[in-house]
């Protein structure tokens, strides 16, 4: 079967490598040159520990698993980080503790400061009354991940992939683009954010919203550690649905209200991934809408350092960039698959967890819709 996927992000690329393996011919389309959406500005952070329990963890740990097998085969460099989720106020570190109880040992346990230290040296040490260690965290580096699945898909997997072509319009077995029109026997729509030319209409009947989000990269000031694991804080617990049921997530709700109340304004939640070249991606903060400024918000970007150096002292790290990145996020459902005629499946909606679960999505969504053929 001729295959054609729409849009170079991560989930793009996840549905071309799995229809390339279910050994259908592919071609995947993107308008701009390399891929310049979320797939590029996120933490490149597979992190299971924020999906909720049950079958949405499952769908993250399976896609965690074919990060490893893809990453090996496509050559893409990513590390097995785990992450840390630290606490400083008694209500945080009852909150974990209720979560590992309800989850089990297999998901994450709690380790005292001692060890935590062993692990990030770095922390500030007042005040941390130990951290969750979850050992399942991947990290990829986002600016490098995308090019460098795309070229391992067209080498290995012979994907053709044509950059600077948008898809104007896509009609039952045809898609038309800026150089013509592609024939497929199946099209998969992964079109991100860009959510105003191609089915506008029907992405806003789902719900499907967007959010801005403030980024930052920093380089750790000498000595440079080796990369520890994904760093996380209290206002995360506030951030991930997979919290939300704890007793104790009331009074950390309060206690930040308090201490923080523009952070909770502004959807601040700090997380760090640290890169083998000795930088970090920090953020991030959480704006919803249709349209958002072009500039980045200087006061949420300096509420993101004061938190950070809550955690990790400023002394630490100087950041030498800042950007901003969009989603596109269905409010009511974790991603959507609308099958909009027999050969054409559009992937959306999958908001702040594509980098997560992109690989697992792609494989359910591929077996769905497409006959299996021999496998490459
Ligand atoms: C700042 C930030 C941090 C994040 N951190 C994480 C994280 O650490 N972990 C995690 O799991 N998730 C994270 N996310 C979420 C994750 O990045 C997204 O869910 C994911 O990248 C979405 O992938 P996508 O392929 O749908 O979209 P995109 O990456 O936006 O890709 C869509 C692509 O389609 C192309 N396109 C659009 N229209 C057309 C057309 N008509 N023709 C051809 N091409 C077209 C676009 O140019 C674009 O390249 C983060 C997101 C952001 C913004």
């Amino acid at each position: 079967m001729k295959v054609v996927v729409v849009g170079g992000g991560i989930i793009g690329l996840a549905h071309a490598y799995q229809a390339a393996k279910a050994g259908h011919e592919v071609t995947l389309l993107e308008r701009d040159s390399k891929a310049e959406g979320a797939s590029v500005r996120n933490f490149g952070m597979v992190w299971p520990i924020g999906q909720p329990l049950g079958e949405r963890r499952a769908l993250a740990l399976r896609s965690r698993d074919l990060w490893i097998q893809i990453a090996q085969e496509l050559e893409i460099p990513f590390r097995q980080c785990g992450s840390y989720h630290l606490a400083h106020h008694p209500s945080e570190l009852q909150a974990l503790e209720q979560f590992c109880a309800l989850a089990g040992p297999e998901v994450a346990e709690i380790h005292g400061p001692e060890e935590v230290f062993r692990q990030s040296p770095d922390l500030r040490p007042e005040g941390l009354l130990g951290a969750m260690w979850s050992p399942h965290e991947l990290s990829v580096d986002p600016r490098i991940t995308c090019a460098m699945y795309a070229k391992g898909l067209q080498a290995k997997l012979g994907v053709q992939i044509r950059f600077n072509t948008t898809a104007h319009e896509i009609t039952e077995n045809r898609v038309v683009h800026r150089h013509g029109v592609e024939e497929a026997d199946h099209v998969f729509v992964c079109s991100g954010h860009v959510l105003h030319h191609l089915f506008s209409d029907l992405l806003t009947e789902k719900g499907i919203r967007l959010c801005k989000l403030e980024m930052l990269r920093a380089r750790w000031n000498a000595p440079v550690p080796q990369p520890g694991p994904h760093l996380c804080a209290g206002l995360t617990l506030l951030h991930y649905e997979s919290f939300a049921p704890l007793p104790a997530l009331p009074a950390v709700r309060d206690r930040w209200q308090e201490t923080a109340p523009d952070a909770l304004e502004a959807g601040v939640h700090i997380l760090v991934a640290q890169h083998p070249d000795g930088t970090l991606t920090i953020g991030d903060s959480h704006e919803y809408g249709t349209s958002f400024d072009i500039t980045s918000n200087q006061r949420v970007q300096a509420v993101i350092e004061r938190e950070l150096d809550r955690f990790l002292p400023a002394d630490r790290w100087s950041v030498f960039e800042r950007w901003t990145g969009q989603y596109a996020k269905c409010a009511s459902e974790p991603y959507v698959v609308i099958p909009l005629t027999p050969s054409t499946t559009l992937v959306n909606g999958v908001g702040g967890h594509g980098m997560t679960i992109s690989q697992a999505l792609a494989e359910q969504v591929v077996k769905q819709r497409l006959p299996q053929s021999t496998a490459v």
